[in-house]
């Protein structure tokens, strides 16, 4: 056989070798996987649900770093006191750490708390304390305490409606706010700051119990604080393919939510749900794996769902 260039030893790849090839591949994803193109203007992007357990954290980061491999320059805000995303994502989070406890609380600015993902280029994260606990009490009395978060992204410059080209090839794509399993006012600041919310949801058997105090929580924000705020999608997650029950679940949350749910499910997987304890997302620590898959997937839908025209942030 003549050697070519595409196999210059004239022989076929042995089994084991297109294995450590496929391994190779799934693990330089990142480098090979084309940039998707960067959005019109940062898209502020809230994931929230106030059942805890139902992958928001896992969601956000994952997502995140997953936007992050696509070429985008992303911001997690860690708004949940016990600081799951600030743990996966491998920045410090103890008590004393500028975090989002200062943005809201004492009136720092964004660039104040902002530090990178160790792990992840073009990802950066606002860490959260376990401060942050009481910050739920202590806005009580503040000024304008449902705008706080609001606020600080606007005084950004790297938040823009403005495109790269005006803004600064620094501007974030995409701002994604972890929230607390809550209604209080935490994810309030997150639900007026942002434009768009992303609710996973879990493919169990209660799980659109309590989506309706979700809903009417948004629509009071809608109507009072953030006319801006749109369910832009629905993302089922733990999804258990064996089982009838998940697909069940799936259908009933489309039933209600249509396009608003994303065509990919998150598989339920023990290395989506081993990453946080090596300080890692599943991007990165089993990139060929389906979970990592299936978040690289979601981002893309994401990424490519329509973006709703950002005519001057409010
Ligand atoms: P929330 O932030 O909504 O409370 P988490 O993202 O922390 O939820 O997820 C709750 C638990 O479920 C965590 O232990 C997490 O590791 C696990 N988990 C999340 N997504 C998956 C998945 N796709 N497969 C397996 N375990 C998961
Ligand atoms: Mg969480």
């Amino acid at each position: 056989m003549t050697p070519s260039l595409a196999d210059p030893y004239g022989d076929e790849p042995t089994p084991l070798a297109q294995a450590a090839e496929h391994m190779l591949l799934a693990r330089q994803g990142a480098r090979l996987r084309p940039a998707l193109a960067r959005p019109e203007a940062t898209r502020v992007l809230v994931v929230a649900n106030q059942k805890g357990g139902v992958g928001k954290t896992t969601s956000t980061v994952n997502v995140a770093a997953a936007l992050a491999q696509f070429g985008q320059r992303v911001l997690v805000i860690d708004l949940d006191p016990q600081g799951n995303a600030s743990t996966a994502l491998a920045v410090e989070h103890h008590r004393g750490t500028a975090s989002s406890y200062d943005l809201l609380v004492d009136g720092a600015q964004l660039a104040d708390v902002v530090t990178p993902c160790p792990d992840v280029e073009r990802l950066e994260v606002v860490p959260a304390t376990i401060d942050l606990a009481g910050a739920e009490i202590e806005l009580v009395s503040v000024v304008a305490r449902e705008q706080r978060l609001h606020k600080v992204l606007k005084a950004d410059p790297r938040i823009s409606s403005e495109s790269v080209a005006t803004a600064g090839e620094d501007r974030y794509d995409y701002v994604l706010i972890d929230c607390p399993p809550s209604l209080g006012l935490l994810t309030i600041n997150a639900l007026v700051a942002g434009q768009e919310l992303l609710i996973p949801i879990q493919a169990e058997y209660y799980a659109l119990e309590g989506l309706g105090q979700l809903l009417a929580t948004v629509d009071m924000v809608r109507a009072h604080l953030n006319p801006e705020l749109a369910i832009s999608a629905i993302l089922i997650t733990m999804y258990d393919a064996r089982t009838r029950l998940a697909a069940g679940v799936a259908d009933e949350v489309r039933a209600h939510f249509g396009d608003q749910v994303l065509k990919t499910f998150i598989p339920r997987s023990v290395r989506v749900s081993e990453a946080p304890s090596y300080s890692q997302t599943v991007m990165t620590y089993d990139p060929g794996s389906p979970g990592a898959m299936s978040y690289l997937d979601a981002a893309r839908e994401l990424a490519e769902k329509g973006l709703r025209p950002q005519e001057g942030q409010a």
